[in-house]
């Protein structure tokens, strides 16, 4: 891992840093690529622009590691209010969580009532909750609750990340339950004991696991490819074109205000593509590893600094 993706990921996980910097006009300005605004009118509207190049969305209610169960419930509500905002204005929008926002470093029972409040909310109105998987340490209760949740819900999904060796063990373990699958590459800062460092081994997994759910979609798994990187992209579609998958019977999942270009592209392609729209007040450290990913994304936060 890179000194400077490295040195951000630590920046993204240091308190006093998340509290701080957020503060400062420049970094404010610089987030805007990546988000539409902090509220939630910001974000439809987004979806809203974006729906005419038939590029549907999913919105993230930004936050992490709450400390107060209160604050765990609050973000159940503001999701629950989202559903019914999304489903008034017709959009094809799912809603993406993390537990930890939801309270799972507080109590996991309080975490699991919120997480099934919003999945019945979305269910009723016929919509789809993601859970994202953050760092290591919360992957086997994130697994275990998302088999749970499943066996009672059909409208949910689960994020794997394809840096993590024990992903293909997980995926297996995850089969029997016909799962909904975002595959993504991974954000957080994890050893080498755990997880693959070199770029061709995570791509290489991340081939792998997915072309292995392909294969179950035809008995009612779903899979999602969670990424920007064009080439893995292609060799996706290809993949699964051999296996017989139409446009339709996969999804693609891309980050607002990242490969704008690769969205469109997918989209004209008849392709069915998402774009994961995040919006909320605490967007520092999700922010910081947005920069990690692509460490030449700094220099354009030197740039805001010194632009008025
Ligand atoms: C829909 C979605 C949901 C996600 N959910 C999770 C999750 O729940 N848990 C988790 O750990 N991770 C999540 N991620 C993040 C993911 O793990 C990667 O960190 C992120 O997608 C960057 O990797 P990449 O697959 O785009 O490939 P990379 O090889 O990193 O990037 C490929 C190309 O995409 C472009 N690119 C990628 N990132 C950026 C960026 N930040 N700024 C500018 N250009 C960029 C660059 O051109 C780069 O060359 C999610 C990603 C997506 C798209």
């Amino acid at each position: 891992m890179g000194l400077a993706r490295n040195t951000l990921l630590w920046i993204s996980e240091n308190r006093k840093l998340r509290q701080a910097l957020p503060r400062y006009a420049f970094i404010r300005r610089a987030v805007s690529r990546f988000m539409p605004g902090e509220e939630l009118a910001d974000a439809l509207r987004a979806a809203e622009e974006l729906k005419p190049q038939s590029i549907n969305t999913v919105f993230t209610h930004l936050g992490e590691n709450v400390t107060d169960e209160r604050e765990a419930r609050k973000d159940a509500e503001e999701y629950i209010d989202a559903l019914g905002q999304i489903q008034r204005r017709g959009l094809d929008t799912h809603v993406s969580v993390k537990l930890t926002h939801l309270g799972l470093d507080l109590n996991e029972k309080a975490c699991v009532d919120n997480l099934v409040a919003i999945v019945s909310e979305a269910k009723t109105v016929g919509n789809m909750l993601w859970i994202d998987m953050e760092q290591s340490l919360y992957v086997d209760r994130t697994l275990d609750i998302y088999k749970k949740v499943r066996m009672e819900f059909p409208n949910v999904g689960l994020c794997l990340q394809a840096y993590l060796y024990r992903t293909e063990k997980d995926l297996e373990g995850l089969l029997p339950y016909s799962p909904a699958i975002r595959f993504v590459k991974g954000a957080y800062k994890e050893p080498h004991t755990i997880a693959f460092k070199k770029k061709s081994d995570v791509d290489a997994n991340f081939f792998k696991l997915t072309t292995t759910l392909m294969q179950h979609v035809k008995t009612g798994s779903k899979v999602v490819v969670g990424t920007h990187d064009a080439n893995l992209i292609q060799s996706l579609q290809a993949r699964a074109a051999q296996l017989g998958l139409s446009k339709k019977e996969y999804e693609f999942h891309l980050l607002f205000g990242i490969e704008s270009n690769e969205q469109l592209r997918l989209a004209r392609e008849g392709c069915s593509v998402r774009v994961l729209i995040s919006y909320g007040s605490f967007w520092f450290p999700w922010y910081v590893r947005r920069l990690a990913e692509r460490p030449a994304n700094v220099w354009f936060v030197m740039r805001k600094m010194f632009s008025s």
